[in-house]
């Protein structure tokens, strides 16, 4: 029977995989040391969420991983069993795509560690972690690895992704760091991949998510990021119009050393935010410097001279910068998501983005806009799976609000402004910043790229058995959605 034959007879059986038989479950409980999680156990309920509220998902098994020895036993068991099979690391992503209905999750999120090696300026980091945890690592010795903007991202999702953060334009994306993996493949074999092992698993590792295994390990080449100088600056969001045009002239020219997202926000009723603009809609650059300290005033002269009604910048930590935001975000609310790559920001562009700025409809809600620019251009769109290098920006809209009441209203609002300015966009989108959104946009996403994913992913999962995920089809037949 065909693994696709199995899947198709699971879902007709409503649920449980045949073959996934009390007894088989009991030979895989054996053989994990971290343990397994099945409906009706006390923290099953705890065990199925996610960072985002809006995906509910409920698998067969979780199998908490302590160790690659458990990862082997799950992939193994997943390929002989026919069972849908989900890698979660740090569970953030916004399709839900680290958890499955029906399944077995493969929770890697008790294998942690990370080792600095200050000499070589590498980080070896485990398989589940989070950037705050590799954050903090490094910071002891003066180092960082180019990540995203917060810290409670899991460091498997965001870098298979891609990663896109507040260094990129220095230092390039994560994958540009990224040195090393240790996978286990879906027939069970662990391997390295880099430039000299497996070159072609390195290749598609970077940028084609996890598709091609279970990163077990990530060995990154580290930065010297000490103390930067960031935070936000905010104008009202009625300047939007007036303060995009300036942005998107400002970052292009200004040094590498300096990193910028744009954002449409509401300021959250805490301090340290004046009172006086407390749940104001703003437009707002969130800021990261790591250029020599004694030329930040004259680097945020132009910023200032833009009259903001704040200038939160100052010298900090890079590990305080990154956390930042997580209060704001905590796990549990509901998301929304929708993304494009843009090659130009048009003026008729911006007057639309100006428009949906002012409705933002929660305090959470927000639009994102992030410089793709210096080190990034520097790599070649067909030297890593990660092909949108030639744009400028990536566009992430969110919806997001704690209460499940606003789903429809946060979806709608993501959707009619996703919308209105896809027409100016690029035509692919970050897959970290996707939903489920289908096979269209994955192979939209990848563009010249696909073919070449699909042939390494044949060589690597003709069974598709990693298919939780931006999925890249190892053959043309099956063109249906697999169940997530
Ligand atoms: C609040 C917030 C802020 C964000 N900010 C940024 C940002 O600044 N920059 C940026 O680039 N992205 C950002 N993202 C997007 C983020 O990169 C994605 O959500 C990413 O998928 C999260 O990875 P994860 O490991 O936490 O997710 P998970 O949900 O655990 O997994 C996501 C996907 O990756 C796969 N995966 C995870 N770990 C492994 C592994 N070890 N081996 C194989 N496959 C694996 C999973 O199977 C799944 O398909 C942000 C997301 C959120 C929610």
């Amino acid at each position: 029977m065909t693994l696709e034959t199995q899947r198709a007879q699971a879902r007709a059986g409503g649920g449980l995989p045949p073959g996934m038989t009390p007894d088989l479950v009991e030979q895989l409980r054996a053989q994990l040391r971290g343990g397994l999680v099945r409906p009706g156990d006390a923290d099953y309920e705890e065990s199925c969420r996610v960072y985002n509220a809006m995906i509910q998902k409920h698998p067969a098994l979780i199998a908490r991983c302590a160790d690659v020895a458990d990862v082997i036993a799950s992939v193994g068991f997943a390929r002989e069993q026919g069972v849908t099979l989900a890698i979660r690391g740090g569970g953030h992503n916004g399709g839900g795509l680290g958890i499955c209905e029906g399944g077995l999750v493969a929770d890697l999120s008790r294998m942690r560690g990370v080792r600095v090696d200050p000499a070589a300026r590498t980080v070896r980091v485990a398989g589940g972690n989070v950037w705050g945890d590799v954050d903090h690592a490094t910071h002891a010795f003066g180092l960082a690895v180019p990540s995203g903007i917060i810290s409670t991202t899991g460091v498997g999702g965001l870098t298979l992704g891609g990663g896109l953060g507040h260094l990129s334009r220095r230092y390039g994306l994560t994958i540009d760091n990224l040195l090393a993996v240790d996978l286990v493949l879906a027939d069970g074999r662990f391997v390295t991949a880099s430039a000299e092992q497996h070159p072609d698993l390195f290749w598609a590792v970077r940028g084609g998510g996890g598709n091609f295994g279970v990163v077990t390990s990530f060995l990154f080449r580290a930065h010297p990021v000490d103390n930067v100088i960031g935070g936000p600056t905010l104008w009202p969001v009625e300047r939007a119009v007036e303060v995009m045009q300036w942005y998107r002239e400002f970052i292009t020219a200004a040094p590498e050393e300096l990193g910028g997202f744009f954002a449409f926000m509401t300021v959250p009723p805490v301090a340290p935010f004046p009172e006086q603009l407390h749940l104001k809609k703003m437009c707002a650059v969130v800021w990261c410097y790591t250029g020599d300290p004694a030329r930040a005033d004259e680097i945020f002269a132009p910023v200032r001279a833009l009259s903001p009604a704040l200038h939160g910048v100052q010298p900090m930590p890079y590990p305080a910068l990154q956390s930042m935001f997580d209060g704001l975000y905590p796990p549990g609310l509901q998301w929304y998501w929708r993304a494009d790559f843009v090659k130009e920001l048009s003026d008729a562009a911006i007057a639309r983005h100006a428009e949906f700025g002012e409705q933002l409809p929660t305090m959470h809600s927000t639009m994102h806009f992030y410089p793709i620019d210096g080190a990034v251009h520097r790599v070649r769109p067909d030297e890593t799976a990660f092909s949108f290098r030639d744009v400028r920006w990536a566009e992430v809209i969110v919806g997001v609000d704690p209460s499940p009441a606003k789903a429809q209203e946060i979806s709608a609002w993501t959707k009619d402004y996703w919308n209105a300015l896809h027409p100016y966009s690029a035509g692919g989108a970050y897959v970290n910043f996707m939903m489920d959104e289908g096979q269209e946009r994955v192979q939209a996403t990848y563009r010249d790229n696909y073919a070449r994913l699909v042939e390494v992913k044949k060589r690597y999962d003709p069974d598709n058995l990693f298919h939780v995920n931006q999925n890249i089809r190892p053959a043309t037949t099956g063109a249906e959605e697999l169940p997530h």
